[in-house]
């Protein structure tokens, strides 16, 4: 198989059954059959590989897990029925009581209410960094620290952490390093060519891509995705054969949409850095942002999300959301429908302004998550809502 992106998100594909089909079909069958008692045997003790089980493997889920590992150049993985799936059952699979998280910050917001509401359930405490603080990383780490963890870019401030430099401390103190790689997706950043051990993503977003199903999946280094499969193979977070299967149709054409994304995120951004009612504008393939050289250096474009700073604060956000017409009102990002959310009034508005200002949630902050619309028409909108 070629190693080429696009080639791979095409072709890779289960094996063609007896109706020499093009398009991989859907396998929608909870468990498949034996020939014999030796090879329902066989099977069971693992001397050969085949599908047994959908919650252990079904084609679908197969095929679009190996495109994923193609994709972030890793050596296997497996599929979860959403993103959180991923990120609870990698780290349940991998900690015992009494283990040690070091985590940035900013991560998405179940995965914060992870580390300090369940997780501390079974002993295991999260230490955090701030995004423009790798150099108190170090300080963090204790003798029982396992994973270090973060998300880059982040939600929903688009800030960029350095991924080699937290490679480079991952291996020095022994422990593994685990990126959501959700915003980036496979075709504008591999972390694993950075040092990464785990590579988690949410499939709901830009790997769908037009907003029908949840998904999630975890890819990395063999020994550590057996532990995470014979975990979930036990605990049953399998992703469905239907998702897997769109999931997969949805990768075929990850290339050409995240390319178009990108392109119109950048004239959206343009625009806003230049208009006088915002404040400032995050986009990590602009000059203006203050990780860009870090952004320019581990990522192909600069994604699809915008984060802009209003100026009026809260009343102007929850104002500039109350005026917008053709962009959509809704928490999903990543869709072929650009979205627009006002994350101190909605999302984060139980956070104290202190923590919101932590994780760079200003008051006036609105995350755009930019789609495939004809962009000057996304631009006219956003440009109306900012007239006061
Ligand atoms: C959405 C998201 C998740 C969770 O994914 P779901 O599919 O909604 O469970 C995790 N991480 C990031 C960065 C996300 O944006």
């Amino acid at each position: 198989m070629s190693k080429n992106f696009e080639t791979q998100a095409v072709r890779i594909q289960t094996e063609r059954s007896q109706f020499s089909e093009h398009s991989t079909p859907l396998f929608l069958t909870s468990s498949f059959v034996f020939d014999d008692a030796e090879d329902m045997r066989a099977s069971f003790a693992e001397e050969k590989q085949r599908n047994l089980y959908s919650r252990f493997s079904n084609p679908n889920t197969t095929e679009f897990v190996d495109k994923i590992v193609a994709m972030e150049g890793a050596e296997a993985g497996y599929a979860f029925a959403t993103g959180m799936g991923a990120v609870f059952s990698t780290f349940a699979a991998l900690l015992s009581a009494g283990d040690h998280i070091v985590s940035s910050r900013s991560v998405f917001g179940s995965t914060h209410s992870l580390f300090t509401k369940y997780l501390p359930k079974w002993n295991i405490e999260t230490s955090y960094f701030k995004v423009n603080e790798l150099d108190k990383v170090e300080s963090l780490i204790q003798p029982n620290t396992k994973i270090l963890y973060a998300e880059s870019p982040t939600n929903p401030a688009v800030d960029i952490l350095d991924l080699e430099a937290l490679s480079q401390i991952a291996k020095k103190y022994n422990l593994l390093l685990v990126i959501d790689n959700c915003f980036a997706t496979p075709y504008l950043q591999n972390p694993i060519k950075f040092g990464a051990d785990l590579v988690i993503h949410s499939a709901t977003k830009l790997i769908d891509g037009q907003g029908r199903v949840l998904g999630g999946v975890t890819v990395g280094k063999v020994e550590l995705i057996k532990e995470i499969y014979l975990f979930s193979r036990n605990t049953g977070p399998a992703m469905s054969p239907f998702n897997a299967w769109v999931l997969s149709k949805s990768l075929e054409t990850l290339a050409v949409r995240v390319d178009k994304h990108c392109e119109n995120a950048l004239k959206v951004a343009q625009f806003l850095e230049a208009h006088a009612a915002v404040n400032f504008v995050k986009y990590p393939f602009l000059p203006s942002h203050p990780q860009y050289e870090v952004a320019k250096k581990q990522m192909r474009l600069g994604g699809n999300i915008v984060a802009f700073e209003i100026k009026g604060g809260i009343e102007a956000g929850r104002k500039f959301l109350n005026k917008i017409k053709l962009c959509s009102l809704s928490a999903n990002l990543g869709d072929s429908r650009t979205i627009v959310t006002h994350p101190a009034s909605t999302t984060h508005s139980k956070l104290s302004e202190e923590d919101r200002l932590e994780v760079g949630i200003t008051d006036g902050l609105v995350r755009s998550s930019i789609g495939l619309e004809f962009v000057d028409d996304v631009i006219k909108d956003l440009k109306q809502a900012l007239e006061v």
